[in-house]
């Protein structure tokens, strides 16, 4: 098993939102790239960071920064999407509460409080201000990504950040140009094909008119809205 080397959703995504996204959906069953301390490590050391290991513990870190952030990113873009809320809390049934959304801005700024700020150093006897590579352990890596987060959900980016409603997704994207509406290509083909599918239905739905009217499709795409 390589280490180093691993495709991740959406690689072209702010450091945040790739995180967000190690949360992905295939044929509508959910797949997280981080179950285990490994699959941690991978993700870090593949987006930058020189991180050398990852404890279980760590491990827990990195998904709890995860949640917040996704509940948080649920938060700004008014995210009803009922695969997405399956997976950002404990109860699917509500849309992200206010009191959420202040307990994960705690411990985005609990993880961001925890950035190395350097110190001083001697060095050929001059005084130095010296910092160390930032995201060199857990604490440093959940720190950077953490004021990334901050910078993006307070700055211009912020009205930006999409939640993406292809049939079943539960990405977030932040919309680099007007007319982007998926997280993807595939994305936007599924839910083009998703709507033609419900627009033949309601072509197709008068002539079985009658007895049959309630009748639901059960094998169709399913699109969340
Ligand atoms: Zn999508």
């Amino acid at each position: 098993m390589s280490t180093l080397e691993r495709p991740y959703v959406l690689p072209g995504e702010p450091l945040p939102v790739r995180l967000l996204n190690t949360l992905w959906a295939e044929r509508g069953d959910l797949r997280d790239d981080l179950t285990t301390p490994t699959d941690a490590l991978t993700w870090l050391r593949t987006n930058g960071f020189p991180t050398k290991s990852v404890a279980p513990s760590e491990l827990d870190a990195v998904v709890e920064l995860r949640a917040a952030l996704r509940t948080v990113a649920g938060h700004l873009t008014g995210d009803d999407r009922v695969s997405a809320l399956r997976v950002g809390g404990d109860d699917p049934s509500v849309v992200t509460a206010a009191d959420d959304v202040a307990a994960a801005l705690v411990v985005i700024d609990e993880h961001s409080a925890l950035a190395p700020t350097g110190h001083l150093a001697l060095v050929d006897g001059q005084v130095q201000w010296s910092t160390p590579p930032p995201g060199s352990t857990i604490e440093d890596a959940l720190a950077v990504i953490a004021a990334a987060a901050a910078v993006l959900f307070t700055g211009p980016d912020a009205s930006r950040l999409r939640a993406c409603h292809g049939p079943r997704c539960v990405l977030y994207f932040v919309q680099d140009h007007s007319r982007r509406q998926w997280c993807s290509l595939a994305c936007g083909n599924r839910a083009r094909a998703a709507r033609h599918y419900r627009r033949h239905q309601d072509e197709t739905a008068p002539r079985s008119r009658g007895k049959r009217t309630s009748e639901q499709p059960s094998t169709a795409p399913h699109p969340l809205r």
